[in-house]
């Protein structure tokens, strides 16, 4: 008798945080730590900066709006090795790209990047896919990575104006969990030692702390190198207890934590939440 084996389903998770507060080096090397994990990693960069997989694969891939356009938008003359890239640990790398400036809509690119990887069947064949996600969440566009996500994950340093972007990120997941069974799984604090102001926000509006990173000058460095820092391990082991951060929370998305719906606080309360005036 043959028996059907349900294939455990592929989380998905889409990472936010303010413009330059660490997004793509955090996704990075969570994705090798899952890696390392035993799991087949997929990264899609959903910014048009498209520097998201530079420090898996060390160097800037063609984005999919670039290939499709080559193609005339031909979905049937693209391979998946035209837009697929292994990058280090065995994590696989796609880079959507961007709208044209000023015109067009993210949340396009992101709709045109999965419906391409669903017909190339490369979407539904990995464990994780995790999806670095531009800035703080303007609009709809570029909210809809979280129409896919099963988790969204938030980083954030110990100030205003991260935080501020990390509760917009979190009124969007409120909104989007109106419709589909998403969660966030919890803020990464990332380039700080000091953690007073995260406390206070999740106070107000409750959510897991994942991980605090401080601020580690090879981990700077790494993004320059275009190296992940388990890459980078490999040659100076002192750095390992670095790895161990996105291990840790890596491990933390594998057990399929509960995460929250987040509660609603306004842009009001916020600013005397986590100002001194
Ligand atoms: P984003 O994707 O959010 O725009 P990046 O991941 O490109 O941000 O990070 C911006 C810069 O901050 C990079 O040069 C990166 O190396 C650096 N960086 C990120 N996290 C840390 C950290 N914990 N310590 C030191 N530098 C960091
Ligand atoms: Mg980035």
């Amino acid at each position: 008798m043959t028996r059907n084996y349900k294939r455990q389903t592929t989380v998905k998770l889409a990472v936010y945080g303010k413009g330059g507060i660490g997004k793509s080096t955090t996704s990075c090397n969570i994705s090798v730590a899952l890696a390392k994990r035993g799991k087949k990693v997929l990264q899609i960069g959903c910014d048009p900066k498209h520097d998201s997989t530079f420090t898996l694969t060390g160097f800037l891939i063609p984005t999919i709006i670039d290939t499709l356009q080559e193609k005339d938008y031909h979905y049937e003359d693209v391979w998946p090795e035209d837009v697929i890239y292994k990058g280090y640990g065995g994590v696989d790398c796609v880079e959507a790209g961007g709208p044209p400036a000023g015109a067009g809509c993210g949340g396009y690119v992101v709709g045109e990047t999965v419906k391409l990887l669903k017909e190339l069947n490369a979407f539904d064949e990995y464990d994780v896919i995790l999806f670095d996600v531009l800035g703080d969440v303007v609009c709809g566009g570029f909210a809809a990575p979280l129409n896919y996500a099963d988790y969204c994950l938030i980083v954030t340093d110990n100030g205003f104006d991260a935080l501020f972007a990390a509760n917009r990120i979190a009124a969007s997941v409120r909104e989007k969990a109106r419709t589909h069974p998403l969660r966030l799984a919890g803020l990464i604090g990332n380039r700080t030692s000091k953690r007073d102001l995260i406390e206070k926000y999740i106070e107000a509006v409750p959510m897991p702390v994942l991980e605090v990173l401080p601020l580690i000058e090879d981990i700077r460095v790494s993004r320059v190198k275009g190296k992940t820092l388990f890459e980078m391990a490999e040659s100076d082991p002192s750095l390992n207890y670095v790895c161990d951060y996105y291990l840790n929370i890596a491990d933390q998305i594998l057990a399929r934590p509960e995460g929250v719906v987040p509660n609603d606080a306004p842009d009001r309360e916020l600013f005397s939440l986590l100002s001194d005036f």
